[in-house]
């Protein structure tokens, strides 16, 4: 299933290949002190693709706090976030907003609660290369292949 989705001014836009044995979306609303100001509901499944397409690359702000693990992609132009990164030896996993998404049957979402407060870095980096998204490309508009990783051809 692909799952499109953007900021609310669309400088940040994405398209989720979500797995089709998945039909189910966890949408977990975040405890963390940033989520709970943002609203921020999350998910991912490591077998997901994220294509990132960002307009213009000077207005979005990455933010990070507490661990520094974690950077928030923030539209500096409408305030939404899209989606978050981590880099774990040296990949880059992601989870993406499901309130960003456009379109898709509320139906299929999950909903929890989720709070890692308390948890160590070890542990949280761990879980994140478990269960986030591992396939993750961020590139500017017009150009989405800009940042892919070599294939071989
Ligand atoms: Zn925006």
């Amino acid at each position: 299933m692909l799952i499109n989705g953007k900021c609310h001014c669309g400088n940040i836009a994405f398209t989720l290949d979500w797995p089709d044995a998945s039909p189910e979306i966890p949408a977990r609303a975040c405890g963390c002190s940033f989520c709970v100001k943002h609203g921020g509901v999350w998910t991912s499944n490591p077998k997901a693709r994220l294509a990132v397409s960002v307009r213009d690359a000077a207005l979005v702000s990455a933010y990070a706090f507490g661990t520094q693990t974690a950077t928030f992609h923030v539209c500096a132009r409408c305030g939404a976030v899209p989606f978050v990164t981590s880099e774990i030896d040296n990949h880059r996993y992601a989870v993406v907003n499901v309130n960003t998404f456009e379109g898709v049957d509320p139906s299929l979402f999950r909903h929890g609660s989720a709070d890692f407060e308390g948890e160590d870095r070890a542990s949280r980096l761990a879980r994140r290369a478990r269960n986030w998204i591992a396939d993750v490309r961020v590139g500017e508009a017009g150009s989405p292949e800009k940042s892919a990783p070599a294939k071989t051809r």
